[in-house]
């Protein structure tokens, strides 16, 4: 019997099993194996993350 990954990382892709401890963004839904994996990820992604959740606006 072969364990089946709950999920992947985001980052370098590897196989998150249940039962370990990983990071969720759950914002973009994606999983992360940890601070490091998930900074990699937010460098990547960090234009998109602003264009979410920030936007120019009337005062
Ligand atoms: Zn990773």
């Amino acid at each position: 019997m072969t364990d089946k990954p709950a999920a992947v990382c985001a980052a370098c892709n590897a196989n998150l099993y249940e039962g370990r401890s990983a990071i969720y963004d759950s914002l973009f839904e994606v999983y992360a194996c940890g601070p490091s994996c998930w900074s990699e990820w937010y460098a990547d992604n960090e234009a998109e993350y602003k264009r979410k959740w920030t936007e120019a606006v009337d005062l």
